[in-house]
């Protein structure tokens, strides 16, 4: 799969058994539909995230395209604090870098989930090559 930022081919990498698309180039990820949700810990709140979501129709970020289908992604506002581009075909979602440690940190609970733990080693590891 290509990267819709840098259309280069993004790496796999597995983060809580799940594969995730990573471009090494932007710092990047793509996911997958249903991957978010599988990454949180707790289904409930991962429902109630996904529901969370608003398109944001007047964003003047410019938009991408889906690395799946290829149209044009919508931008969608999570919890007033963070836009990211999700397929209107429901292919996934793309995450600018930092943005998914910013979405999973939003899980609630004590401490730092195990998740969003795992992907900060991740990317100390990636920016350390
Ligand atoms: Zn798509």
């Amino acid at each position: 799969m290509k990267s819709p930022i840098s259309n280069e081919p993004m790496l796999v990498l597995e983060l809580a058994g799940i594969e995730i698309d990573y471009c090494p180039l932007t710092n990047g990820i793509w996911l997958d539909a249903g991957e978010l949700e599988a990454l949180y810990e707790d289904k409930k709140a991962a429902e109630d995230l996904l529901a969370s979501f608003k398109s944001e129709e007047g964003n003047r970020e410019k938009k991408i395209r889906c690395p799946i289908c290829n149209k044009k992604m919508e931008k969608v506002l999570i919890q007033t604090r963070v836009v990211i581009d999700r397929c209107s075909r429901g292919h996934g979602l793309w995450f600018d870098e930092g943005e998914l440690l910013q979405v999973l940190e939003m899980e609630p609970g004590e401490g730092e989930g195990k998740v969003s733990g795992l992907l900060k080693e991740m990317f100390n590891h990636q920016l350390k090559k």
